[in-house]
């Protein structure tokens, strides 16, 4: 399979693709052609089976084609039970996608994405430097970015999380790793993490110290695994019930969003798809509109949705250049803050289910739609985070806490360290060299 940038067209393969992130042309790579299957055919089970199977066209020329297999299984080695909600009037099922380290969807892109970096390395023509991963969080990525990566060979990963401002439970999740992983306290905003992150990619001298690569949301190597899971509940679903579910997606870059749309377009048993979104209004003011207006984010409850310019609506236009056609293929709803409190007390009540916030836009979505989009037709609801995850929201809400899984209880026994910053790029190139300076 090759690959294409959005922007000017130009081919490369998967490694090159995956270890960029980014084309050089600031565009973003997709398949030359999306591969088509039957349902029928496909014969795995489980997550790791059925993406073994749907993504080996993905993989097919690659050096990585015959590790495929081993890669899905290294990646996808945690539960993502499809769960039936009992107590809903109409057929309606929940796809858990927080089972993993750190209990949230991240950690299925960012465990693939590093479980093919490692495979792929060396590179041929490769000298032995490791390839140093810079990853700028607000909270969620940085988290299972760094479990994804932590203990792999020849990958190094730098976290820079501002100051203040992320939650204390998500700030050990981000230092509490050790070995191949170093956190960076900077002082200053996310913005200015990223504005450091990027500044770094970029700089000459640094890029001649360290091989620098990123693991962005954007990165080909998370979609993948994103497409296997809408495909595999949609599977799950239609050889139980012979009937194609709807999805609801709760989204804010478009990536779990853009994922579903790539599942169904190769063939899976998808009926309709419908986003979730916060307060940030661009996708559907867009579909009712038809104008295109990305703006700067605003803060939410959903806040990692929290998204104003949505990377991977470059991927989608792409596929769908005609408006209609694109306002055909998917719909896309608000949720916000006090619909999202409201949703989580009201399911807490009628189903006994506490939801993360993110997760909760999803279910709000589906009690608006009209009665007869819900009358005997099933719904599957993507669970993008657990919610012991977001502990001061739920609690507020539900006045109860929620058991932390034990996952996330391991990662919260573990000590912390960081390292504080100014929010420059000569701070972090000292601190870079001084851990250099501790492996060599
Ligand atoms: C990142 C994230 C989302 C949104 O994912 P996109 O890829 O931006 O669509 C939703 N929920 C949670 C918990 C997340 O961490």
């Amino acid at each position: 399979m090759r690959y294409r940038s959005t922007r000017s067209g130009r081919e490369t393969d998967l490694l090159t693709a995956v270890m960029r992130g980014l084309a050089d042309d600031g565009g973003l790579f997709v398949p030359v052609d999306l591969p088509h299957f039957d349902p029928g055919s496909i014969a795995g089970d489980t997550l790791a089976e059925i993406a073994a199977e749907l993504l080996q066209p993905f993989f097919s020329g690659s050096p990585l084609e015959s590790d495929l297999r081993a890669i899905c299984d290294d990646a996808l080695d945690f539960a993502v039970p499809l769960q039936r909600l009992r107590g809903a009037p109409d057929p309606l099922a929940v796809l858990e996608l927080f089972h993993g380290p750190t209990a949230a969807f991240k950690d299925i892109g960012a465990r693939f994405l590093a479980a093919v970096m490692e495979r792929a390395l060396p590179l041929p023509g490769d000298d032995d430097r490791p390839v140093t991963i810079l990853v700028a969080t607000s909270g969620d990525t940085g988290g299972a970015v760094a479990a994804a990566f932590h203990g792999r060979s020849r990958l190094r990963v730098g976290v820079l999380f501002p100051k203040g401002q992320v939650s204390a439970r998500q700030q050990h999740q981000l230092t509490c790793w050790g070995g191949n992983v170093r956190s960076f306290e900077v002082a200053g905003s996310f913005d200015d993490c990223q504005a450091v992150a990027k500044a770094a990619l970029m700089d000459p001298a640094l890029s001649r110290r360290y091989r620098f690569s990123s693991a962005n949301s954007i990165n080909l190597g998370r979609l993948l695994p994103q497409v296997a899971y809408h495909a595999a509940s949609s599977l799950w679903h239609w050889r139980e019930a012979g009937t194609a579910a709807g999805h609801i997606v709760p989204t804010g870059n478009l990536g779990n969003g853009l994922a579903c749309v790539w599942a169904r377009a190769m063939g899976m048993p998808i009926r309709e798809i419908v986003f979730a979104v916060n307060s940030n209004l661009t996708i559907p003011e867009y579909l009712s509109t038809g104008k295109w207006g990305p703006r700067p984010s605003v803060r939410t409850l959903a806040s990692a949705m929290d998204v104003g310019d949505p990377s991977n609506m470059e991927r989608l236009f792409d596929m769908l250049p005609d408006f209609a056609e694109l306002r055909a293929t998917v719909q896309a709803y608000p949720v916000d803050d006090d619909a999202i409190r409201a949703q989580i007390r009201q399911d807490d009540e009628r189903f006994g289910q506490v939801w993360c916030p993110h997760t909760a836009t999803g279910f709000r979505v589906y009690d608006q739609l009209a009665e007869a989009q819900r009358a005997d037709r099933p719904w599957i609801v993507c669970a993008t985070a657990h919610p012991a995850k977001f502990e001061s929201i739920t609690e507020s809400v539900t006045g109860h806490s929620v058991p932390v899984p034990d996952s996330l209880q391991a990662l919260l026994a573990r000590p912390s360290e960081h390292i504080s910053i100014r929010a420059d790029i000569d701070a972090l190139g000292v601190e870079l060299d001084r851990w250099n300076a501790e492996f060599a």
